[in-house]
């Protein structure tokens, strides 16, 4: 399908609600019946009908049927957090007794959730180096039923061959779920690899605006309808309408906003990687990147993220260059207009700091939409002021 078809048209039933361009926001819990028999209907099948906007949303289902058509996906599920989509999916996928095969350094919470949530229930994790695929062979135990993937990871950018991973799992009867956030559908389409399902956090670049939160996750049909008719209606985490209307929004400029990111980043970095207070750029698609064959191959693009490592003695310098940018936010997050800068350090008692750690002197940049130029000034004045 048409990648412009699918943001502009698809789901668009526009004669169903005054020719409007824009579609509506159906802001109302509830939906009514004519009949019994219609209301016996929904009760049988909620998947099917307007019943109640925990479940099904007509202005949800505008979005979702785009988001599954991006990922090249039967259907999706949209969730109020990308968090969110990340417990159903693998809760879904586990029972008492179960193991899974994560990669290294997942995103935060979905580790709080294999190292604390799920051992209270019997479900155990073993981390891998995702980049070698022997490793997941080593791994997989007779009860593991999910491989857990993130590729490109959000911080070190490490990947996994997905094509290679979704063949060992099938071949083990595994269930295969990916965390495609840095790449969105546009740059990246893991169902196409054979991995079941995909999910990413619309937060980043499907809202692209820094307003909303919300998740997104894909796979068969039959696998997303028991997903809904289980943790999806039951932990009660589904889009609101006004939200999933301002993902619908945000995805008629995604390819836009991309595109102009992608040119951007790749002059920031050059700018970087020419600096003497820069020691390495990490980006996937850097040809000094270790995985770069691996990244052209499966990816199509890479996004505005990539974290660098700076020269500096004393986490005072790395403060100073953060403190002086005047356009550069420092806050969590990416994917918005906004550049964003997080340095390591921030996440260390200041005592702890050790210039000997690499990942002690790596800041994750975010280049937003503003002109390089602007960016690289900005970057220029930060190296100006971190004194020696
Ligand atoms: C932000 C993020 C998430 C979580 O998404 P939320 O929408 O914040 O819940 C998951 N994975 C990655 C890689 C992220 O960057």
């Amino acid at each position: 399908m048409d990648i412009s078809y699918i943001i502009n048209e698809l789901a668009e039933d526009r004669e169903n609600y005054f020719n409007a361009i824009a579609p509506p926001i159906i802001q109302s819990s509830n939906f009514a019946f004519k009949t019994v028999d219609d209301m016996r209907g929904a009760f049988a099948d909620e998947y099917s009908t307007y019943l109640y906007s925990r479940g099904l949303n007509p202005t949800v289902d505008i979005l979702r049927k785009k988001l599954a058509a991006l990922d090249g996906a039967e259907d999706c599920l949209v969730f109020n957090s990308g968090a969110a989509a990340i417990f159903a999916a693998v809760l879904a996928n586990v029972k008492s007794g179960d193991h899974i095969v994560s990669v290294r350094k997942p995103y935060t919470w979905a580790q709080k959730m294999f190292n604390e949530i799920l051992p209270r229930f019997g479900v155990t994790t073993t981390y891998v180096d995702g980049r070698d695929i022997e490793n997941f062979e080593r791994a997989i135990l007779p009860n593991t039923t999910v491989i857990y993937l993130e590729s490109p990871n959000s911080w070190d950018y490490a990947i996994q061959d997905l094509k290679a991973v979704a063949e060992l799992a099938k071949a083990e009867d595994i269930v295969t779920i990916i965390d495609n956030s840095y790449c969105t559908p546009i740059y990246q389409r893991p169902i196409e690899f054979g991995i079941d399902l995909t999910l990413q956090s619309a937060t980043k670049y499907i809202g692209g605006h820094s307003d909303t939160v919300a998740g997104v996750l894909s796979g068969s049909a039959e696998m997303i309808m028991r997903i809904f008719n289980s943790e999806y209606m039951n932990i009660g985490s589904g889009i609101s309408p006004f939200n999933a209307w301002l993902l619908i929004r945000g995805l008629r400029t995604l390819p836009m906003r991309l595109q102009h990111i992608t040119q951007t980043t790749t002059r920031v970095i050059d700018y970087l990687k020419g600096h003497d207070k820069v020691e390495e750029v990490l980006f996937p698609f850097d040809e000094a990147f270790p995985q770069y064959a691996l990244a052209k191959q499966q990816m199509e693009g890479a996004c505005g993220l990539l974290t660098f490592i700076i020269k500096a003695d004393n986490v005072e310098q790395i403060e100073q260059f953060c403190n002086s940018l005047q356009h550069i936010l420092m806050a969590v997050s990416w994917g918005g207009h906004e550049s964003l800068i997080i340095p390591k350090c921030s996440g260390l008692p200041a005592a702890a700091f050790n210039p000997q750690h690499k990942e002690h002197r790596s800041l994750r940049l975010y280049v937003g939409l503003e002109e390089a130029d602007y960016i690289i000034k900005d970057l220029e004045r930060g190296f100006g002021m971190m004194g020696q």
